[in-house]
């Protein structure tokens, strides 16, 4: 009797999220994981790995909120903690649009990086279809 573990193929996690990170397939790493800025193909245009089960849902965000916080947080103490000469309404612009920046640059390869964690996984029905699991009997499916 096989096991489960004996017949899906092993998915290195640091590689998909890498791999997701770089806006990439989590499983070939060839094509590419989104069509625009956040929206994700439903499959790899290179490979044909299915990528429409994903649920990344509100993780990204929170994630790059957490990094971008904690680099502009650690900036502005740094400024306040050392006077550069720098002005405050220089400061003032400037952190706001590094925050900008950064969160739009960060935003779809958090994504990335959650999605290709997901396929790694097999969460969410990635990796469905990829072994025959035998079929329950008909007493142990139905709760009677
Ligand atoms: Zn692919």
């Amino acid at each position: 009797m096989t096991t489960s573990s004996q017949t899906k193929s092993h998915r290195d996690k640091w590689s998909a999220v890498k791999r997701g990170f770089m806006g990439e397939c989590p499983h070939c790493g060839e094509g590419r994981m989104f069509h625009a800025y956040l929206k994700v193909c439903d499959a790899c245009p290179a490979c044909g790995e299915e990528l429409h089960h994903q649920r990344a849902d509100d993780a990204p965000p929170y994630m790059t909120i957490f990094v971008v916080g904690h680099i502009i947080g650690a900036g502005i103490l740094f400024m306040d903690e050392h006077d550069l000469g720098v002005p405050d309404w220089v400061q003032g612009c400037g952190w706001a649009l590094l925050t900008l920046v950064l969160s739009l640059w960060l935003l779809p390869r958090m994504k990335g990086a959650l999605i290709g964690l997901q396929w790694a996984l097999r969460m969410h029905g990635f990796g469905v279809g990829e072994e025959s699991a035998p079929a329950l009997p008909a007493t142990a499916a139905s709760p009677t």
